[in-house]
């Protein structure tokens, strides 16, 4: 069964508050923020809410504030917020809708039209998700794919040209694969890759580097902001990973277990100068560590 919805509402009256709970908690996992500062620590959490329901007049921090806040942190901006208030005019909805809500929803609440306006809404946030999940998101590993992997490159290569900063790619790829599948049969290759996958994504620490499976047995990882020492360091790890978790690997011409080679790139991009370059620095390096006998690394930097 599908885990339920959780729902965070907002508001500086406890009475309200229970009366909102009372109305969503049949159906929901409902949690409750007594001011702005809390809903947007909340929101930020980790487990975010699937829907917010959002008063307008508090003190301190109002509504149209906190919707304000939550749709320009990447963080929380997918997450649906309804405002619920006792201001009717006009100008007030269109104030609500204006900075990034959804739907604004009249006090006193009628709660049968509450609860079908939450369901409607958490049904297209779901439907939202899911094709998020299926464009970017590599359907063998879980990981992401190389859909995700070429808009975030892009999107941080053209940050680093803004910032003067450093990025670093690495190419991936795992040695005598081929032979592996040809051994072990297709579906032990599929695991071997989900093994090796999950490996690669367990050596990332910071938010924005980002692990792709990119095609067959490639794989690629984006390092905004990391110099070519940082990126060595990271590969070195990867390489050292995967080789204490691989799987046995009797087709392999260079090891007893399964190996991967990476192509470690950075550079600080120039103005306008396009991305493949970074690309074609990161394959140079791995063409280099395979053919200089695989298991292993090679760095280079520009
Ligand atoms: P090298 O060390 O030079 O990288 O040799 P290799 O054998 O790994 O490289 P090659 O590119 O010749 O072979 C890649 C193999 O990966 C070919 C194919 O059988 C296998 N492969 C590609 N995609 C999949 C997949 O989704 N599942 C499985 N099981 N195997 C795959
Ligand atoms: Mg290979
Ligand atoms: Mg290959």
């Amino acid at each position: 069964m599908e885990a339920q919805a959780s729902i965070l509402v907002v508001d500086d009256s406890p009475e309200n508050l229970q009366v909102m709970a009372a109305v969503l908690k049949e159906h929901y996992k409902v949690r409750v923020a007594i001011n702005g500062e809390r809903a947007l620590a909340l929101a930020a959490a980790p487990e975010p809410p699937d829907l917010i329901l959002l008063d307008v007049m508090m003190p301190g921090m109002d509504g149209y504030e906190v919707c304000s806040r939550l749709k320009s942190n990447p963080a929380t901006a997918g997450i649906p917020v309804l405002f619920v208030s006792s201001c009717d005019e006009e100008e007030d909805e269109a104030r609500g809708l204006s900075v990034g809500a959804i739907d604004y929803i009249i006090k006193p609440i009628r709660p049968s039209i509450v609860q079908a306006r939450v369901r409607n809404h958490i049904e297209l946030k779901r439907s939202r998700d899911l094709l998020q999940r299926l464009t970017t998101q590599d359907h063998l590993t879980g990981i992401s794919n190389r859909r995700r992997f070429d808009d975030y490159l892009e999107m941080e290569w053209r940050r680093a040209a803004r910032e003067h900063a450093p990025i670093s790619l690495i190419s991936i790829d795992i040695d005598h694969f081929k032979a592996y599948n040809d051994h072990y049969g297709h579906p032990g290759g599929d695991q071997c890759l989900i093994q090796v996958a999950h490996t690669l994504a367990g050596c990332i620490t910071r938010p924005t580097d980002l692990v792709a499976r990119c095609g067959g047995e490639e794989f690629a990882c984006v390092l905004p902001n990391t110099d070519s020492a940082g990126a060595s360091n990271l590969a070195e790890m990867m390489r050292k990973g995967v080789l204490e978790r691989a799987p046995e690997h009797a087709g392999s011409a260079t090891h007893s277990h399964v190996t991967i080679s990476l192509g470690v790139a950075t550079m600080v991009p120039g103005v306008d100068e396009p991305v493949q370059k970074l690309v074609d620095l990161a394959d140079a390096a791995l063409y280099e560590a395979k053919s200089a006998g695989r298991n292993r690394f090679v760095v280079k930097q520009r």
